[in-house]
């Protein structure tokens, strides 16, 4: 798809960043071009639409920018996964590995009913730890998680999905 390419384009690499030797993959470059924004979204509504996907679950805190707009054009409702303790009502949790620690997702409970379709969203995929711990709330909750959708797949990184 020609548009993948001018997407691309518009994603920063910042080298060193948060810590040397890491390649920062930065989206807010892409966000302030709204042909290569709406292009990204588009993609994602254009595979999603009518496959009966009732909830779209973004994960804290990229993955609301992109989740949100897909949720709202397939008709979906919108459920934030969040970093520990930011959620006022009663929560699940999922613990996950970092590279180095832990670290928490957590979720509405009542958010989600058992059976419904969801898809998951976030910016990036780098080892997939992230996006487990997202599926495993989901599932948790009785949901059916269809796919799991990212604007960047960092390629040279085993997934564990
Ligand atoms: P994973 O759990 O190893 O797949 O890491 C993915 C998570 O880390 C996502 O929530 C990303 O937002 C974040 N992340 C890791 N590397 C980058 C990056 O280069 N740019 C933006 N987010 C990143």
């Amino acid at each position: 798809d020609p548009r993948i390419h001018g997407i691309q384009s518009k994603i920063r690499v910042v080298p060193n960043f948060p810590k040397p030797g890491i390649m920062f993959q930065d989206i807010t470059t892409l966000l302030l071009d709204p042909k290569a924004f709406k292009d990204t979204v588009d993609l994602f509504v254009e595979r999603y639409k009518g496959k009966n996907i009732s909830v779209v679950a973004g994960i804290e805190a990229r993955g609301f920018i992109f989740g949100t707009p897909i949720a709202l054009e397939i008709g979906a409702k919108f459920v934030p996964l969040r970093k520990p303790n930011k959620l006022p009502g009663k929560v699940i949790s999922e613990e996950y590995e970092l590279e180095y620690g832990r670290d928490c997702l957590e979720m509405h409970l009542g958010a989600v009913e058992p059976g419904e379709r969801a898809l998951v969203v976030d910016d990036l995929i780098a080892t997939g730890g992230t996006l487990c711990a997202a599926m495993k709330l989901l599932e948790r909750a009785g949901a059916e998680v269809v796919e799991c959708a990212c604007v960047i797949e960092l390629p040279d990184l085993k997934v564990c999905i």
